[in-house]
């Protein structure tokens, strides 16, 4: 069995370090607060290299928080590419914003940088850059092309320790949102988050939100809302982040695997990726044909696999009040109907990935 994801791989290796944080916290009872959520903070920041880490409850709260903190006009539009996870955009819809799609490359699966230019009129106001998969967006280029006073908020939730000619994802936009979730390439043994930013002002104001906007115990000086990291989940974050370099590498090469054995396919499409851009795969996403019909036949032969996503964000019933047309761009190029994702993490070996390959080939050959 190849199995999509299996955590207990990391478990294995780190059960002792993580039962002493358990241990230790609760020996301590420092369970909201504590030593473990700044060792966390600075270590993670400092791989990075922002200057500031906030952290939060989860990465869909980050979110909300990194764009609440740039104190947009109400109903600003916030442009978010099609293809992500529903956080992306629902967290434009809560904080009083117009959600409005942009293309994306299908090469890339990013927004589509030769497009976005007419998508920008004095209404918008930002632009929530997801690194999808993993793959990290040309920020700098982005940047250059929306010129004017545009925010961009990076959504890193799937892109830990990905970085583009030698910036790390985190660091080169405005802010930027994390996801420590369990299954994420950096995962906690439950819900997690932070943000990441260079701005002195907005990582106050975002600690601050996060925090029942208080500056002091009872001293309030906005209302915020509640949105923590555990100590305890700081602590496990902490132990997996020695790690997590070792994780990306054995992630790397696995997909360099499929890359090699994959380019020259009539039937498996792989995903471009810029000479500057240094891609983590939390996720391995091909276009192939025929792909429910594959990932049946996968499955039978032992193998899991993933759609991300299976519905575009437009199409979505949450999305039906944007009254998007059949014939808009971001649906005629509806790419959710090939997409197929691979198993690619750090459980498997090459040996796995050579499996996966043949059985894919064996499909095809039928
Ligand atoms: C997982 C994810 C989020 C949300 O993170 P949670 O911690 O689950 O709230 C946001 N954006 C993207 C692209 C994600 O993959």
């Amino acid at each position: 069995m190849i199995k999509f994801m299996d955590l207990s791989f990391q478990h294995n290796i780190i059960m002792e370090e993580i039962n002493n944080v358990f241990i230790d916290v609760v020996a301590n009872n420092q369970f909201i607060g504590g030593n473990y959520i700044n060792e966390f903070g600075n270590e993670f920041k400092n791989i990075i290299k922002a200057d500031y880490f906030i952290p939060c409850g989860n990465g869909t709260d980050a979110l909300e928080i990194a764009i609440e903190s740039l104190e947009l006009p109400r109903y600003s539009d916030i442009l978010v590419p099609c293809n992500s996870f529903i956080a992306s955009s629902e967290a434009v819809t809560r904080c009083g914003h117009n959600v409005v799609f942009v293309p994306i490359d299908k090469n890339t699966h990013l927004i589509d940088l030769k497009l976005i230019d007419k998508y920008i009129n004095k209404n918008v106001k930002a632009v929530i850059a997801v690194h999808l998969y993993g793959n990290p967006i040309n920020i700098p280029l982005l940047k250059s092309i929306l010129k004017n006073d545009i925010k961009i908020i990076e959504d890193c939730a799937q892109a830990h320790l990905s970085h583009y000619n030698n910036n790390y994802v985190g660091n080169m936009g405005d802010i930027a949102a994390w996801s420590f979730y369990p299954g994420k390439n950096l995962g906690a043994l439950g819900d997690a988050g932070g943000i990441t930013t260079n701005n002195e002002k907005l990582a106050i104001k975002s600690k601050m939100i996060a925090n029942h906007g208080r500056v002091e115990k009872y001293n309030h000086i906005f209302e915020g809302r509640n949105s923590r990291l555990d100590n305890l989940q700081a602590g496990f974050l902490s132990v997996k982040l020695k790690y997590i370099k070792e994780w990306t590498d054995t992630r790397r090469k696995n997909a360099n695997t499929y890359n090699k054995l994959l380019k020259n396919s009539i039937n498996v499409e792989i995903q471009s990726v810029d000479d500057e851009a240094f891609h983590v795969y939390h996720l391995y996403v091909v276009r192939v044909k025929n792909r429910d019909k594959l990932k049946e036949y996968l499955y039978e032969h032992g193998i899991e696999t993933g759609i991300h996503y299976p519905i575009l964000l437009p199409n979505l019933s949450a999305y039906k009040k944007l009254n998007h047309k059949p014939s808009d761009e971001i649906i005629v190029d509806d790419v959710s109907n090939n997409l197929l994702s691979l198993p690619v993490g750090e459980h498997l070996k090459e040996s796995d990935i050579l499996h996966v390959v043949n059985v894919i080939n064996n499909f095809y050959a039928n």
